[in-house]
């Protein structure tokens, strides 16, 4: 004794729109949610951008308080000179630092250099000007140092200079 099929199919019909109906109010939900979430997680990543920035800033203050107070000084000898600054740019690399040429301002590196007449060597500031590497400075005793942000690498074709020299 089955139902005769006219009735099965307006109910057929109806399930089926319903169904639609249903699916489309799921997907709109779905769609809403990821929009929240998208904003959300933005938020979010901006809030701890700014806290990522004070906490870079003070970092940076410390690190610059501190090399401040050793300015004007010299450790005696090339060696000790030169463990001193590398001391110094691990700890600025690791932070994203670089010291800022007092001479022209460029982000440069400090490094210690052999001078002849200077036992201790001189302070220099390492740097690419224009493409050519330069230094500036020279004191016998450690600069008073500004900390700037590391510049973002440039991209340029890995067959450059470095190979030249190698080879
Ligand atoms: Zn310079």
């Amino acid at each position: 004794m089955t139902t005769p099929p006219p009735d099965d199919r307006a109910t057929f019909d109806g399930h089926a729109g319903a169904d639609n109906q249903a699916q489309a109010n799921h997907s709109r939900v779905n769609h809403s949610q990821a929009v929240t979430g998208e904003i959300d997680a933005r938020a979010a990543l901006g809030g701890l951008q700014q806290e990522l920035n004070r906490l870079q800033r003070s970092i940076r203050i410390a690190i610059q308080q501190q090399l401040a107070s050793m300015a004007g000084q010299s450790l005696g000898s090339i060696a000790a000179n030169r463990e001193l600054v590398e001391t110094i740019q691990a700890m600025l690399e690791n932070h994203g630092l670089r010291v800022r040429c007092n001479e022209c301002g460029h982000p440069a590196i400090l490094r210690v250099s052999v001078r002849p007449g200077c036992a201790s060597g001189v302070f220099v500031f390492d740097h690419t000007i224009e493409g050519r590497r330069t230094f500036h400075g020279g004191k016998t005793v450690l600069p008073l140092i500004q900390l700037v942000s590391k510049p973002p690498r440039k991209k340029r074709a890995p067959s450059g200079k470095n190979t030249r020299v190698a080879s």
